[in-house]
């Protein structure tokens, strides 16, 4: 990995000089690529590092034969919310939406990204059918108790989610895309019965109800 070098007889100040400047160099690159990983307004991990995380833990999970959890969430009805309280009120709140949903996937391998606009999405690895229903009525909760102040006559907006997501066991030659593809789907279907509710499929579960479970809080 040698980059640089020096020759004898060694000079301090040069030495020195050469030095910082690799440092320099290390922590721009450094930099470079968090931001490169990272979305902007919310901090949280962006939609390159989610496919990334997504098509190695897919793969281990295929490896493994573990099930793994997919979710995508979409923030409903976020047009009018951004019309109604402003921009700048809008980007509060989807800080604050991957603030929750980032408290609530504290797991190590869990991950929670800015997927794009207001949709997130999340990979949560070894995680059953029970356990991804957990973890979504949760999210839902917190996502309920978020309120945001406006003037003094009007009562503090509120938000809610809808999503679709899924356990399965990939199969080795499987392709997440197939995995988005279905989540999507389930939003779609979660959008189209009225919003504010996650739909849940579970397929690790072959005898299971080909319906899939409706998480909705409130
Ligand atoms: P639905 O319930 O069907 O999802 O309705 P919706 O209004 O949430 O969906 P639509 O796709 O019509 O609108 C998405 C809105 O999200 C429009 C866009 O301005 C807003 N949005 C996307 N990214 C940002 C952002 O970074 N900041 C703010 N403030 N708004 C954003
Ligand atoms: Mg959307
Ligand atoms: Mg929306």
């Amino acid at each position: 990995g040698g980059v640089d070098y020096i020759i004898k007889p060694v000079s301090g100040p040069l030495v020195c000089a050469r030095v910082r400047t690799h440092l320099d160099l290390k922590i721009a690159r450094d930099s470079l690529e968090r931001m490169a990983l990272v979305d902007g307004l919310t901090g949280i991990p962006n939609r390159r590092r989610f496919d990334s995380v997504l098509q190695s833990e897919w793969r281990r999970a295929a490896r493994s034969a573990n099930p793994l959890t997919l979710i995508l969430l979409d923030v409903d009805h976020f047009k009018q919310f951004n019309d109604a309280w402003g921009h700048v009120q809008g980007d509060e709140c989807l800080r604050a939406v991957a603030a929750v949903l980032a408290a609530e996937c504290q797991r190590a391998p869990d991950l929670v990204a800015r997927y794009g606009g207001e949709e997130f999405a999340l990979v949560l690895p070894e995680t059953t059918a029970a356990g991804a229903r957990d973890v979504l009525r949760s999210l839902l909760k917190g996502i309920g108790r978020l309120q945001f102040a406006g003037s003094d006559s009007e009562s503090p907006a509120r938000v809610s989610l809808s999503g679709g997501a899924l356990t399965l066991v990939p199969a080795v030659d499987g392709n997440p895309a197939e995995g988005l593809n279905l989540a999507d789907q389930l939003l779609y279907e979660a959008k189209a019965a009225g919003r504010k509710r996650v739909l849940h499929r579970d397929l690790t579960d072959e005898r299971g109800p080909a319906t899939p479970a409706t998480i909705e809080i409130g």
